[in-house]
Formats: structure tokens, sequence, C-alpha cells
């Protein structure tokens, strides 16, 4: 992975790195460990329970997670590399958040259990079963690599009560990009572009 200069921060809704697709990861070095201890510390610091890259800017297949939600409690933590959801089983619905979406809540209906393969840090192959928050926690994540966000999935009542709160974050987007605090939304996708071919 190419190096990463500035520090990592989440970016919230609607810039554009949420909605590109990410690219599979082709290796583990230095800089990829230096974004994921990154990642897990910002996720500890806004209370996640997990974080994916493009969260943070970054156009790769990686997401952090603490099913605990307690960074004392690393049996709970698992770094997840090229993640591809295998099975998923029954349906859960409960209320579901995102830090790309701060103070938003909403009902989300996804299955009640998931299989997902990956990678973790140390290059092996990991396979984990996984049912309620732990299979919901999986499958937002996935998502994310995927360019979808879990607003896509609230029925016809949530989404007509986020709606005002989706027209603020497109706002407060906006007025950062205005006044210079947030670069372009066609800059920020040519940087993409540049950081896909540092996978
Ligand atoms: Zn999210």
């Amino acid at each position: 992975m190419n190096v990463v200069q500035a520090p990592l921060k989440i970016v919230q809704y609607p810039h554009p790195s949420l909605r590109h697709k990410a690219v599979p990861l082709t290796g583990i070095d230095d800089n990829l460990r230096h974004v994921v201890f990154a990642m897990l510390d910002l996720m500890y610091t806004h209370k996640g329970l997990g974080l994916a890259a493009p969260q943070v800017g970054l156009p790769y297949q990686l997401f952090v997670v603490n099913f605990a939600g307690d960074p004392a409690q690393k049996d709970a933590e698992a770094v997840f590399l090229n993640p591809v959801i295998l099975e998923k089983e029954g349906t859960q619905e409960d209320d579901e958040g995102c830090l790309s979406f701060p103070l938003l809540y909403q009902k989300v209906r996804r299955a009640k259990v998931a299989r997902i393969e990956a990678y973790n840090l140390q290059g092996e192959k990991i396979s984990l079963k996984a049912s309620d928050l732990p299979a919901r926690i999986l499958q937002h994540e996935t998502d994310h690599l995927h360019g979808v966000l879990f607003i896509d999935k609230f029925g016809p009542i949530g989404k007509l009560s986020a709606r005002s709160m989706l027209r603020e974050f497109e706002y407060l987007h906006k007025r950062a990009q205005s006044r210079g605090e947030l670069a372009g939304d066609g800059d920020i996708e040519q940087r993409l572009k540049d950081l896909e071919a540092g996978a």
C-alpha cells in the first residue's frame, strides 16, 4: 500500500468515498498495518462497533470491528481484508447507526446469520459464522466496501423520517467544499482512483 500521508479521519455522508467501490488488497505491509491501527483508534474514539476503509477515504477492501465495542476486549476485535459473505440465513430487524451518519439511527433488516471469509492482518484466511449483532456488523461493514450504505436498506417510513437529516448532511458537505475545508467531489474521485493503484 502507498504511504497514506494525512492523519486519517472519518468522512461523512455524502462524501464520494462512501459510494466508491473498494478494490481488493494485494499485499500486507507496514503502511497497511499503520492504517489498520489508525482505523481501530478512530473506531474506539468514536465509540463504533466497526469501521470500513471507505469511511476514512481509502478505497480498499478492509474493515475493522470490535463486536463488544470495548477496546479492553481484544478477543472481540478483528480485522477483515478482502472479505466475502458466503452465506446468509434468516432475518433480524433492529436499530442501526453508522459513524459516517452521526446521530442517525433507523431500523434495518438484515440476515440473522452470516458466514464471512476474509484474510486477517497476518495474511491467514479466516472464516467466521456470526449471528445477531455480530452478523449485523459484518453485513453493514461489508456493504461499505461495495458502496452500499445503511440508508439504502431503510424501509419507506425510515427513508421519510431520515430525509431532513440527510439533507442537513448534504448541506454541510457542500458548505465545507465552498469554504475550501473539503476538496470538490471531482478531486476526491480522482484521489480515490490514484489510491486504488496502491492497493
Ligand atoms: Zn457504517
